[in-house]
């Protein structure tokens, strides 16, 4: 990593670049916010979430679509704030998600609950506060849901996951529209559980959905999708049942290392030409982007605590560990890691590990940094599926976050102390 006198965006990552040697978000450098907040710290940058959101907004301008942030991916109740003030709804998959959604004072008219594992109690309070749609995932489902609702004196709006069985060509983990999947309703099966539903006194049909996988880089996958999701839409609708909206599901990629997956509006723009050639276009549009609206708005900050050179290896111990940053550990994920002040050299491979006490808890392997201990580092890419996943495995404390905004910053979660993981533990007599 070399240092420029001038500004030098990151890949896909505009709002996060080094101004001389040191790594800015936004107006904000992340030398101070280290010193200021303490490391590991997850930082996020507002203006690069409402960017994203920003190519999505534009490539649906004139037609009727509802954004349902995908809040798996960060579920931190200022960063709902940002999105449910930008009109977005969200995609929620539990109950626990439904209340950090009106928490950060989102509108239950807007949410959308997938999920294949929806018990009666989230039902319940996801019908008490009025949510928008139910994503059904199997048949055994639609008949719980009615029950709940019917004993409610309600009907419950629903939409039926379908699998259209197209192969979104990324990790195995995180690919879900396949037949081997637990995922959705099979297509061939998709009619007979409309049916289903239509019969059921507890339901109201209004939409189908499907969402084929995540971290997708390639268009083909959404238009071979759109293509075999219309086909069920025109049978459905042929045997009586009305579809309300189409929901596309989310699963948008980004930029990790040199991937180049299509822009928003690119892609948008592609699918809403099949949408009007096959006469859908006017329909009520919905889709659940969670990676594509926050994963590069994100960093975490850690810092170097030992170097540690080895014969076959050198290893950078770093601060930060597999329960701050789990992608790595869990998907062999890879995730950029350079300083925050940047210094010039030739630097040294090595593999960036973090103090849990596991093989797996590596963040990074064969980097080549300058480094000293004590420097602090930024891993990027971050926003998306970290702080989300993250734990408390060690009794370490979750890492503290900030939002930037301009020049201000917020301090949006603090530090967990040791206390804060053992206080709902109880010693025995
Ligand atoms: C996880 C998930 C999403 C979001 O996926 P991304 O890859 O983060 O865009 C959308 N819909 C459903 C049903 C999901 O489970």
């Amino acid at each position: 990593m070399t240092a420029s006198s001038t500004a030098l965006a990151l890949p896909g990552q505009p709002h996060i670049a080094y101004q001389g040697s040191e790594l800015m978000v936004e107006g904000v450098r992340l030398s101070d916010l280290a010193r200021t907040h303490g490391t590991p710290l997850f930082v996020y940058s507002k203006a690069a979430m409402l960017s994203a959101l920003a190519a999505y907004q534009r490539g649906f301008a004139g037609r009727q679509a509802q954004i349902c942030y995908a809040m798996k991916a960060n579920s931190s109740l200022a960063v709902l704030q940002v999105f449910a003030n930008a009109g977005c709804g969200f995609d929620i998959v539990s109950a626990g998600e439904l209340a950090r959604v009106l928490a950060a004072g989102g509108d239950p008219a807007k949410v959308i609950f997938s999920g294949v594992g929806k018990t009666r109690a989230e039902m319940k309070q996801a019908l008490k506060v009025g949510i928008g749609c139910f994503n059904v995932e199997s048949e055994a489902e639609l008949d719980v849901l009615s029950d709940v609702a019917a004993s409610m004196g309600l009907k419950a709006p629903v939409s039926l996951r379908v699998n259209p069985n197209v192969d979104p060509k990324t990790h195995p983990y995180i690919s879900t529209g396949l037949k081997g999947n637990k995922f959705g309703i099979a297509h061939e099966d998709a009619l007979r559980a409309y049916r289903h539903a239509a019969s059921l006194p507890g339901l109201k049909v209004v939409g189908i959905d499907c969402h084929i996988g995540s971290q997708i880089t390639e268009m083909t996958p959404y238009l071979d999708a759109m293509d075999r999701v219309l086909d069920l839409v025109a049978d459905i609708e042929a045997a009586g049942i009305a579809i309300h909206h189409i929901d596309f599901g989310g699963g948008l990629g980004i930029n990790y290392n040199g991937d180049t997956p299509p822009e928003a509006d690119a892609l948008w723009a592609q699918l809403l030409a099949k949408l009007d050639a096959r006469g859908y276009g006017q329909r009520q549009l919905m889709i659940e982007p969670g990676r594509s609206l926050v994963g590069n708005a994100g960093v975490c900050l850690t810092e170097v605590l030992y170097l540690k050179p080895g014969e076959q290896k050198n290893f950078c111990i770093v601060d930060a560990a597999m329960n701050d940053l789990p992608r790595p550990a869990m998907y062999q994920a890879f995730h950029q890691i350079v300083p925050v002040s940047a210094k010039t050299g030739d630097g040294v491979v090595y593999d960036i590990v973090g103090p849990v006490c596991e093989s797996g808890d590596w963040i990074g392997r064969d980097r080549q940094l300058v480094v000293q201990a004590g420097d602090t580092l930024a891993v990027l890419s971050a926003g998306a599926y970290c702080m989300s996943m993250s734990s408390n495995y060690n009794t370490r404390g979750r890492a503290a976050e900030v939002l930037v905004d301009g020049t201000k910053t917020h301090l949006i979660r603090q530090r967990e102390s040791a206390f804060d993981t053992f206080a709902l533990e109880q010693l025995v007599d």
